[in-house]
């Protein structure tokens, strides 16, 4: 017993060492939700982009079989547009985006791109053409430099600036000592929430993508950081398929189509105008929302007088 004690502890040494060195990989893994179990089937297929199109079709979902998240969704992101999904707390939102990426698959309907169903087509080649954006990027312990060429290792330090610089991060890089070269992440310098969200919009600049996901934060963030963060997207996903997941309603307004999702099914769908006009869910989530930006600002400026 002895004999066989002294390999198994040693086994265990090897693999907590070699467990503490792949942290990182599983934090990003663990943040982004990923699902093994999906895999490609035997005669999946390279995705063939043509212009980006997507398509939801009567998805239904459930992380666990007692409790339906989507009961039937279908709606469409028309090439080059911008739809945004916005709902109540829980209402499957990022479920959405994670169905898109292929985190997990559909249980009843279907979701194309350019007419292929995601669950048919190599998921590497699926997620070479998405850029995501998500709530929480991860953040390699290495330089900045590193954590923004991440989106496609072969750029150039000219292109990661450039990139850095259309995300809104550039400036704020080049105040740091260290420039590109800083170290950031657990064990370097700790970046707010959108700093990280414009490393991340940076990474994507790079990739270049015909389709995006963008996954708001759900914390708030300050209106300047807001304002930053917005200009970048607007510029990002210029003539791309956007889904924005939004949990703040500041940013979508300018979307081609808003979708309002609540109890597992649409509510509304419609322009952020039409949606106003209409003076329902979403008209009322708009309100409460501009009352609590309103009485934050009343704050700020009491806070600020004192
Ligand atoms: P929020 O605006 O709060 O981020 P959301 O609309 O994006 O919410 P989702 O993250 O899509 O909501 O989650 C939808 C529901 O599914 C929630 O009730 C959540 O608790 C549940 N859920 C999410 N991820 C999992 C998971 N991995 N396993 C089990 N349940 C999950």
């Amino acid at each position: 017993l002895i004999q066989l004690a002294i390999p198994l502890n040693f086994i265990g040494f090897v693999y907590r060492e070699i467990r503490q060195g792949l942290t990182d990989i599983e934090k990003m893994f663990d943040l982004l939700d990923v699902q093994a179990e999906v895999v490609d089937s035997p005669d999946a297929k390279e995705l063939v982009i043509d212009r980006g199109a997507i398509a939801f079709k009567d998805v239904h979902f459930a992380y666990d079989p007692a409790r339906p998240i989507l009961k039937g969704i279908s709606f469409e992101v028309p090439a080059g547009k911008t739809v945004a999904v916005v709902g109540p707390s829980g209402a499957g939102k990022s479920t959405l985006s994670r169905l898109l990426y292929r985190f997990y698959d559909v249980q009843q309907g279907a979701i194309t791109i350019d007419g292929q169903d995601v669950r048919d087509v190599k998921q590497k080649s699926l997620r070479a053409v998405i850029g995501m954006v998500p709530q929480d990027t991860v953040l390699f312990n290495d330089t900045i430099a590193y954590n923004i060429r991440y989106g496609r290792t072969s750029a150039t330090q000219a292109e990661i600036e450039a990139a850095a610089d259309i995300a809104q991060i550039g400036e704020f890089i080049e105040s740091l000592p260290e420039g590109y070269g800083a170290m950031v992440g657990e064990r370097g310098l700790k970046l707010s929430g959108g700093e990280k969200q414009r490393v991340a919009i940076a990474r994507t600049v790079l990739k270049s993508p015909p389709i995006l996901i963008l996954d708001e934060a759900t914390s708030a963030l300050d209106t300047r950081t807001e304002q930053e963060i917005q200009a970048a997207l607007d510029i990002v996903s210029q003539n791309r398929t956007t889904l924005v997941i939004a949990h703040r309603l500041s940013t979508v307004i300018h979307a081609d189509e808003i979708i309002v999702l609540k109890d597992g099914g649409i509510a509304e769908r419609g322009t952020h105008g039409e949606l106003i006009d209409r003076d329902g869910l979403y008209a009322s989530m708009w309100n409460r929302q501009r009352e609590a930006t309103q009485a934050e600002e009343m704050l700020k400026k009491v806070r600020e007088s004192d």
